[in-house]
């Protein structure tokens, strides 16, 4: 809000070539509270002295000898950059008002002056000039400060990296940036809600600048990512690992929110000045790339950037332009694996698993590419594809004498949670002629824990239509089990790591056997991964395990081989 002393305090010049005049408007102005009045008689003087002071204010006369006041404000809008001309014209000449109003003038004044008109109209556009400013200002303030945190933003920080840098005397490595990732914010803002994920970004910040020393700066660039920039250490590498244990220690504390006691972890990428880098645009990079390196350890790591890193993320991209043009080029291929009834050994269905025939590469796993479609969301394109290619392979070999064949495919959690995707399925199926009791849903359990709410609802749709739902990986996840009972799905897949110690480990089949019981009350049907020996099909025997998959089976295999090893078993 601007009040009346802003107004009463904005600087006002006064333009008339009559020292008589100016007099008169400045002891008006003075009697009315102004009190940062100047004035001048020399018209070619205002742009060198709006140059100096901005002023909020100019009431220009238009009749003014050597330089009218057309002249001077032709002058004026050369040198104002933000388009407002603060100029109040004064005229005894009807002609001229329209011409200052149309060369950027923002009001008029006829002469002779009616004094409370004159100091009305002043009131008015002093306060539509400093209401402009303030907004003006409020917008720059917007434009470098992050609203949430109040911290500088990726721009500031931007520039206060490039101050650090200037200042940190010819090549000395005393400029370190920590990029600082709160590990798993997403599942945060599930648990806690928009706003309690907020407010724990609010506490991580205290905790950050906590660690920091009077040079050092921190910033938020973006939900959940601080950069903390640390200046002055004789070693900075030394120095940015000081910094980085210290973030770790701090947040190790739980944080207290509402009530409750939250615990995260960080993940911290470090670049070096000099080292890795001598601009402030390059640094920020290397410490990205190094706090993505942080994460794929496994998060609450920290990782000093290196030359490696800067490769491995040039591959990533390459991969990614690569897969951009896969889908196109039609190089993805589905192989399908068998699945095995435990009590007869006949095989009930198929799991549809990608791999990708690059050129050049060979056949590639989707070890080596799905975390690559996850992370740039290209797996939405080719999700799509596989349940696609899946539907019509199930049509064709119906078509050729197979019979319906049950196809599982993988959906990953982007996938899933789009709008639309129960429709797509539908699609799929119905455009092949293929019955929904053909398709199977793969989902990993933390697909489902990430967004509760919504998972229900579309699993409730696909099930509603018809279509079986398995929990991919079961046992490797967030092991809460409450939701089993919650969510509509129909069978849980026993992960491959508790398959393959299941002989050797008490503990580990212990577990397998507490999931197989459990799973039974709940009426799911539990299907083994990974089976590659009899002794772990005898085990799985045992405690009536209703399916299994495995080499000890079949390897997944292309479309064509399915019919000839299905026929040879006949
Ligand atoms: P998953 O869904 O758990 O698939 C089972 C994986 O175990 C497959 O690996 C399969 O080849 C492998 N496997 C099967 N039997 C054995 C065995 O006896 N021993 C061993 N050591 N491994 C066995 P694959 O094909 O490399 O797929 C890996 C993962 O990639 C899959 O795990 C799945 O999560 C993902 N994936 C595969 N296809 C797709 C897809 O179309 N979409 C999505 N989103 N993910 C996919
Ligand atoms: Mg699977
Ligand atoms: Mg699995």
């Amino acid at each position: 809000m601007i009040g009346a002393a802003d107004i009463l305090r904005a600087q006002v010049l006064v333009v008339d070539d009559s020292p008589v005049n100016v007099l008169l408007l400045e002891r008006m102005l003075g009697a009315a509270g102004y009190s940062a009045v100047s004035s001048t008689t020399d018209p070619r003087a205002v742009c060198g002295l709006y140059r100096e002071h901005r002023h909020d204010l100019i009431l220009l006369d238009l009749k003014m000898p050597g330089m009218d006041g057309f002249e001077v404000m032709q002058g004026l809008s050369e040198i104002e950059t933000e388009g407002y001309l603060p100029v109040l014209v004064l005229t005894a000449e009807p002609g001229h008002k329209l011409r200052a109003l149309q060369a950027g003038a923002k009001d008029f004044i006829s002469k002779p002056f009616d004094q409370v008109e004159v100091l009305t109209r002043i009131h008015n556009l002093l306060e539509v000039r400093l209401l402009l400013r303030e907004a003006r200002s409020y917008g720059q303030l917007l434009e470098r400060y992050d609203p949430l945190t109040g911290l500088p933003n990726r721009v500031l920080c931007r520039e206060l990296l490039t101050r650090a840098l200037a200042a940190s005397t010819g090549g000395a490595t005393d400029v370190a940036v920590l990029c600082v990732a709160v590990d798993r914010l997403k599942d945060v803002n599930d648990a806690l809600g928009r706003l309690g994920g907020d407010a724990l970004l609010r506490s991580v910040r205290d905790r950050l600048v906590a660690c920091l020393g009077p040079r050092d700066a921190a910033a938020h660039l973006e939900g959940g990512v601080f950069a903390l920039v640390v200046t002055g250490a004789a070693d900075a590498p030394r120095g940015a690992e000081a910094v980085a244990t210290r973030v770790r220690a701090a947040l190790q504390r739980p944080l207290q929110l509402e009530g409750a006691e939250v615990a995260v972890t960080a993940s911290i990428g470090i670049a070096v000045s000099a080292v890795d880098a001598t601009d402030a645009e390059t640094l920020m990079k290397c410490a990205d790339t190094a706090l993505h390196e942080a994460k794929s350890a496994g998060r609450d790591h920290w990782r000093f950037y290196s030359e490696e890193m800067n490769a491995r993320a040039r591959e990533a991209l390459a991969m990614e332009n690569a897969l951009r043009s896969a889908l196109e080029h039609d190089e993805f291929v589905l192989h399908y694996q068998p699945k095995m009834r435990v009590v007869d050994g006949a095989w009930s269905g198929a799991e549809a698993l990608i791999r990708w025939d690059r050129p050049g590469h060979g056949l590639c796993p989707p070890s080596a590419f799905v975390p690559v479609l996850e992370h740039s969301g290209l797996i939405v394109p080719v999700g799509s594809w596989v349940i696609r290619t899946a539907c019509r392979q199930i049509a064709e070999w119906a078509r050729c004498g197979l019979g319906f064949v049950r196809v599982a495919v993988n959906v990953s959690a982007q996938q899933f949670l789009r709008d639309g995707f129960v429709q797509e399925v539908a699609h799929a199926l119905g455009d092949n002629g293929v019955p929904p009791e053909w398709l199977d849903i793969e989902i990993t359990e933390s697909c489902l824990m990430s967004r509760r709410e919504q998972t229900d609802q579309v699993l409730r749709e696909l099930k509603a239509s018809g279509i079986r739902i398995a929990i991919d990986d079961f046992g490797t996840g967030y092991s809460s089990l409450s939701y089993l009972k919650r969510f509509p799905v129909d069978s849980l897949k026993l992960d491959i790591s508790f398959v393959r110690d299941l002989a050797t480990d008490p503990a580990t089949a212990a577990i397998a056997v507490a999931i197989l019981g459990m799973a039974h009350s709940l009426k799911l049907k539990v299907i083994a991964e990974g089976v590659e020996t009899e002794t772990q099909l005898e085990f799985l025997r045992r405690h009536a395990c209703d399916e299994v998959q495995g080499y000890l089976c079949a390897r997944p295999m292309p479309a064509a081989e399915w019919a000839s090893v299905q026929a040879a078993r006949a």
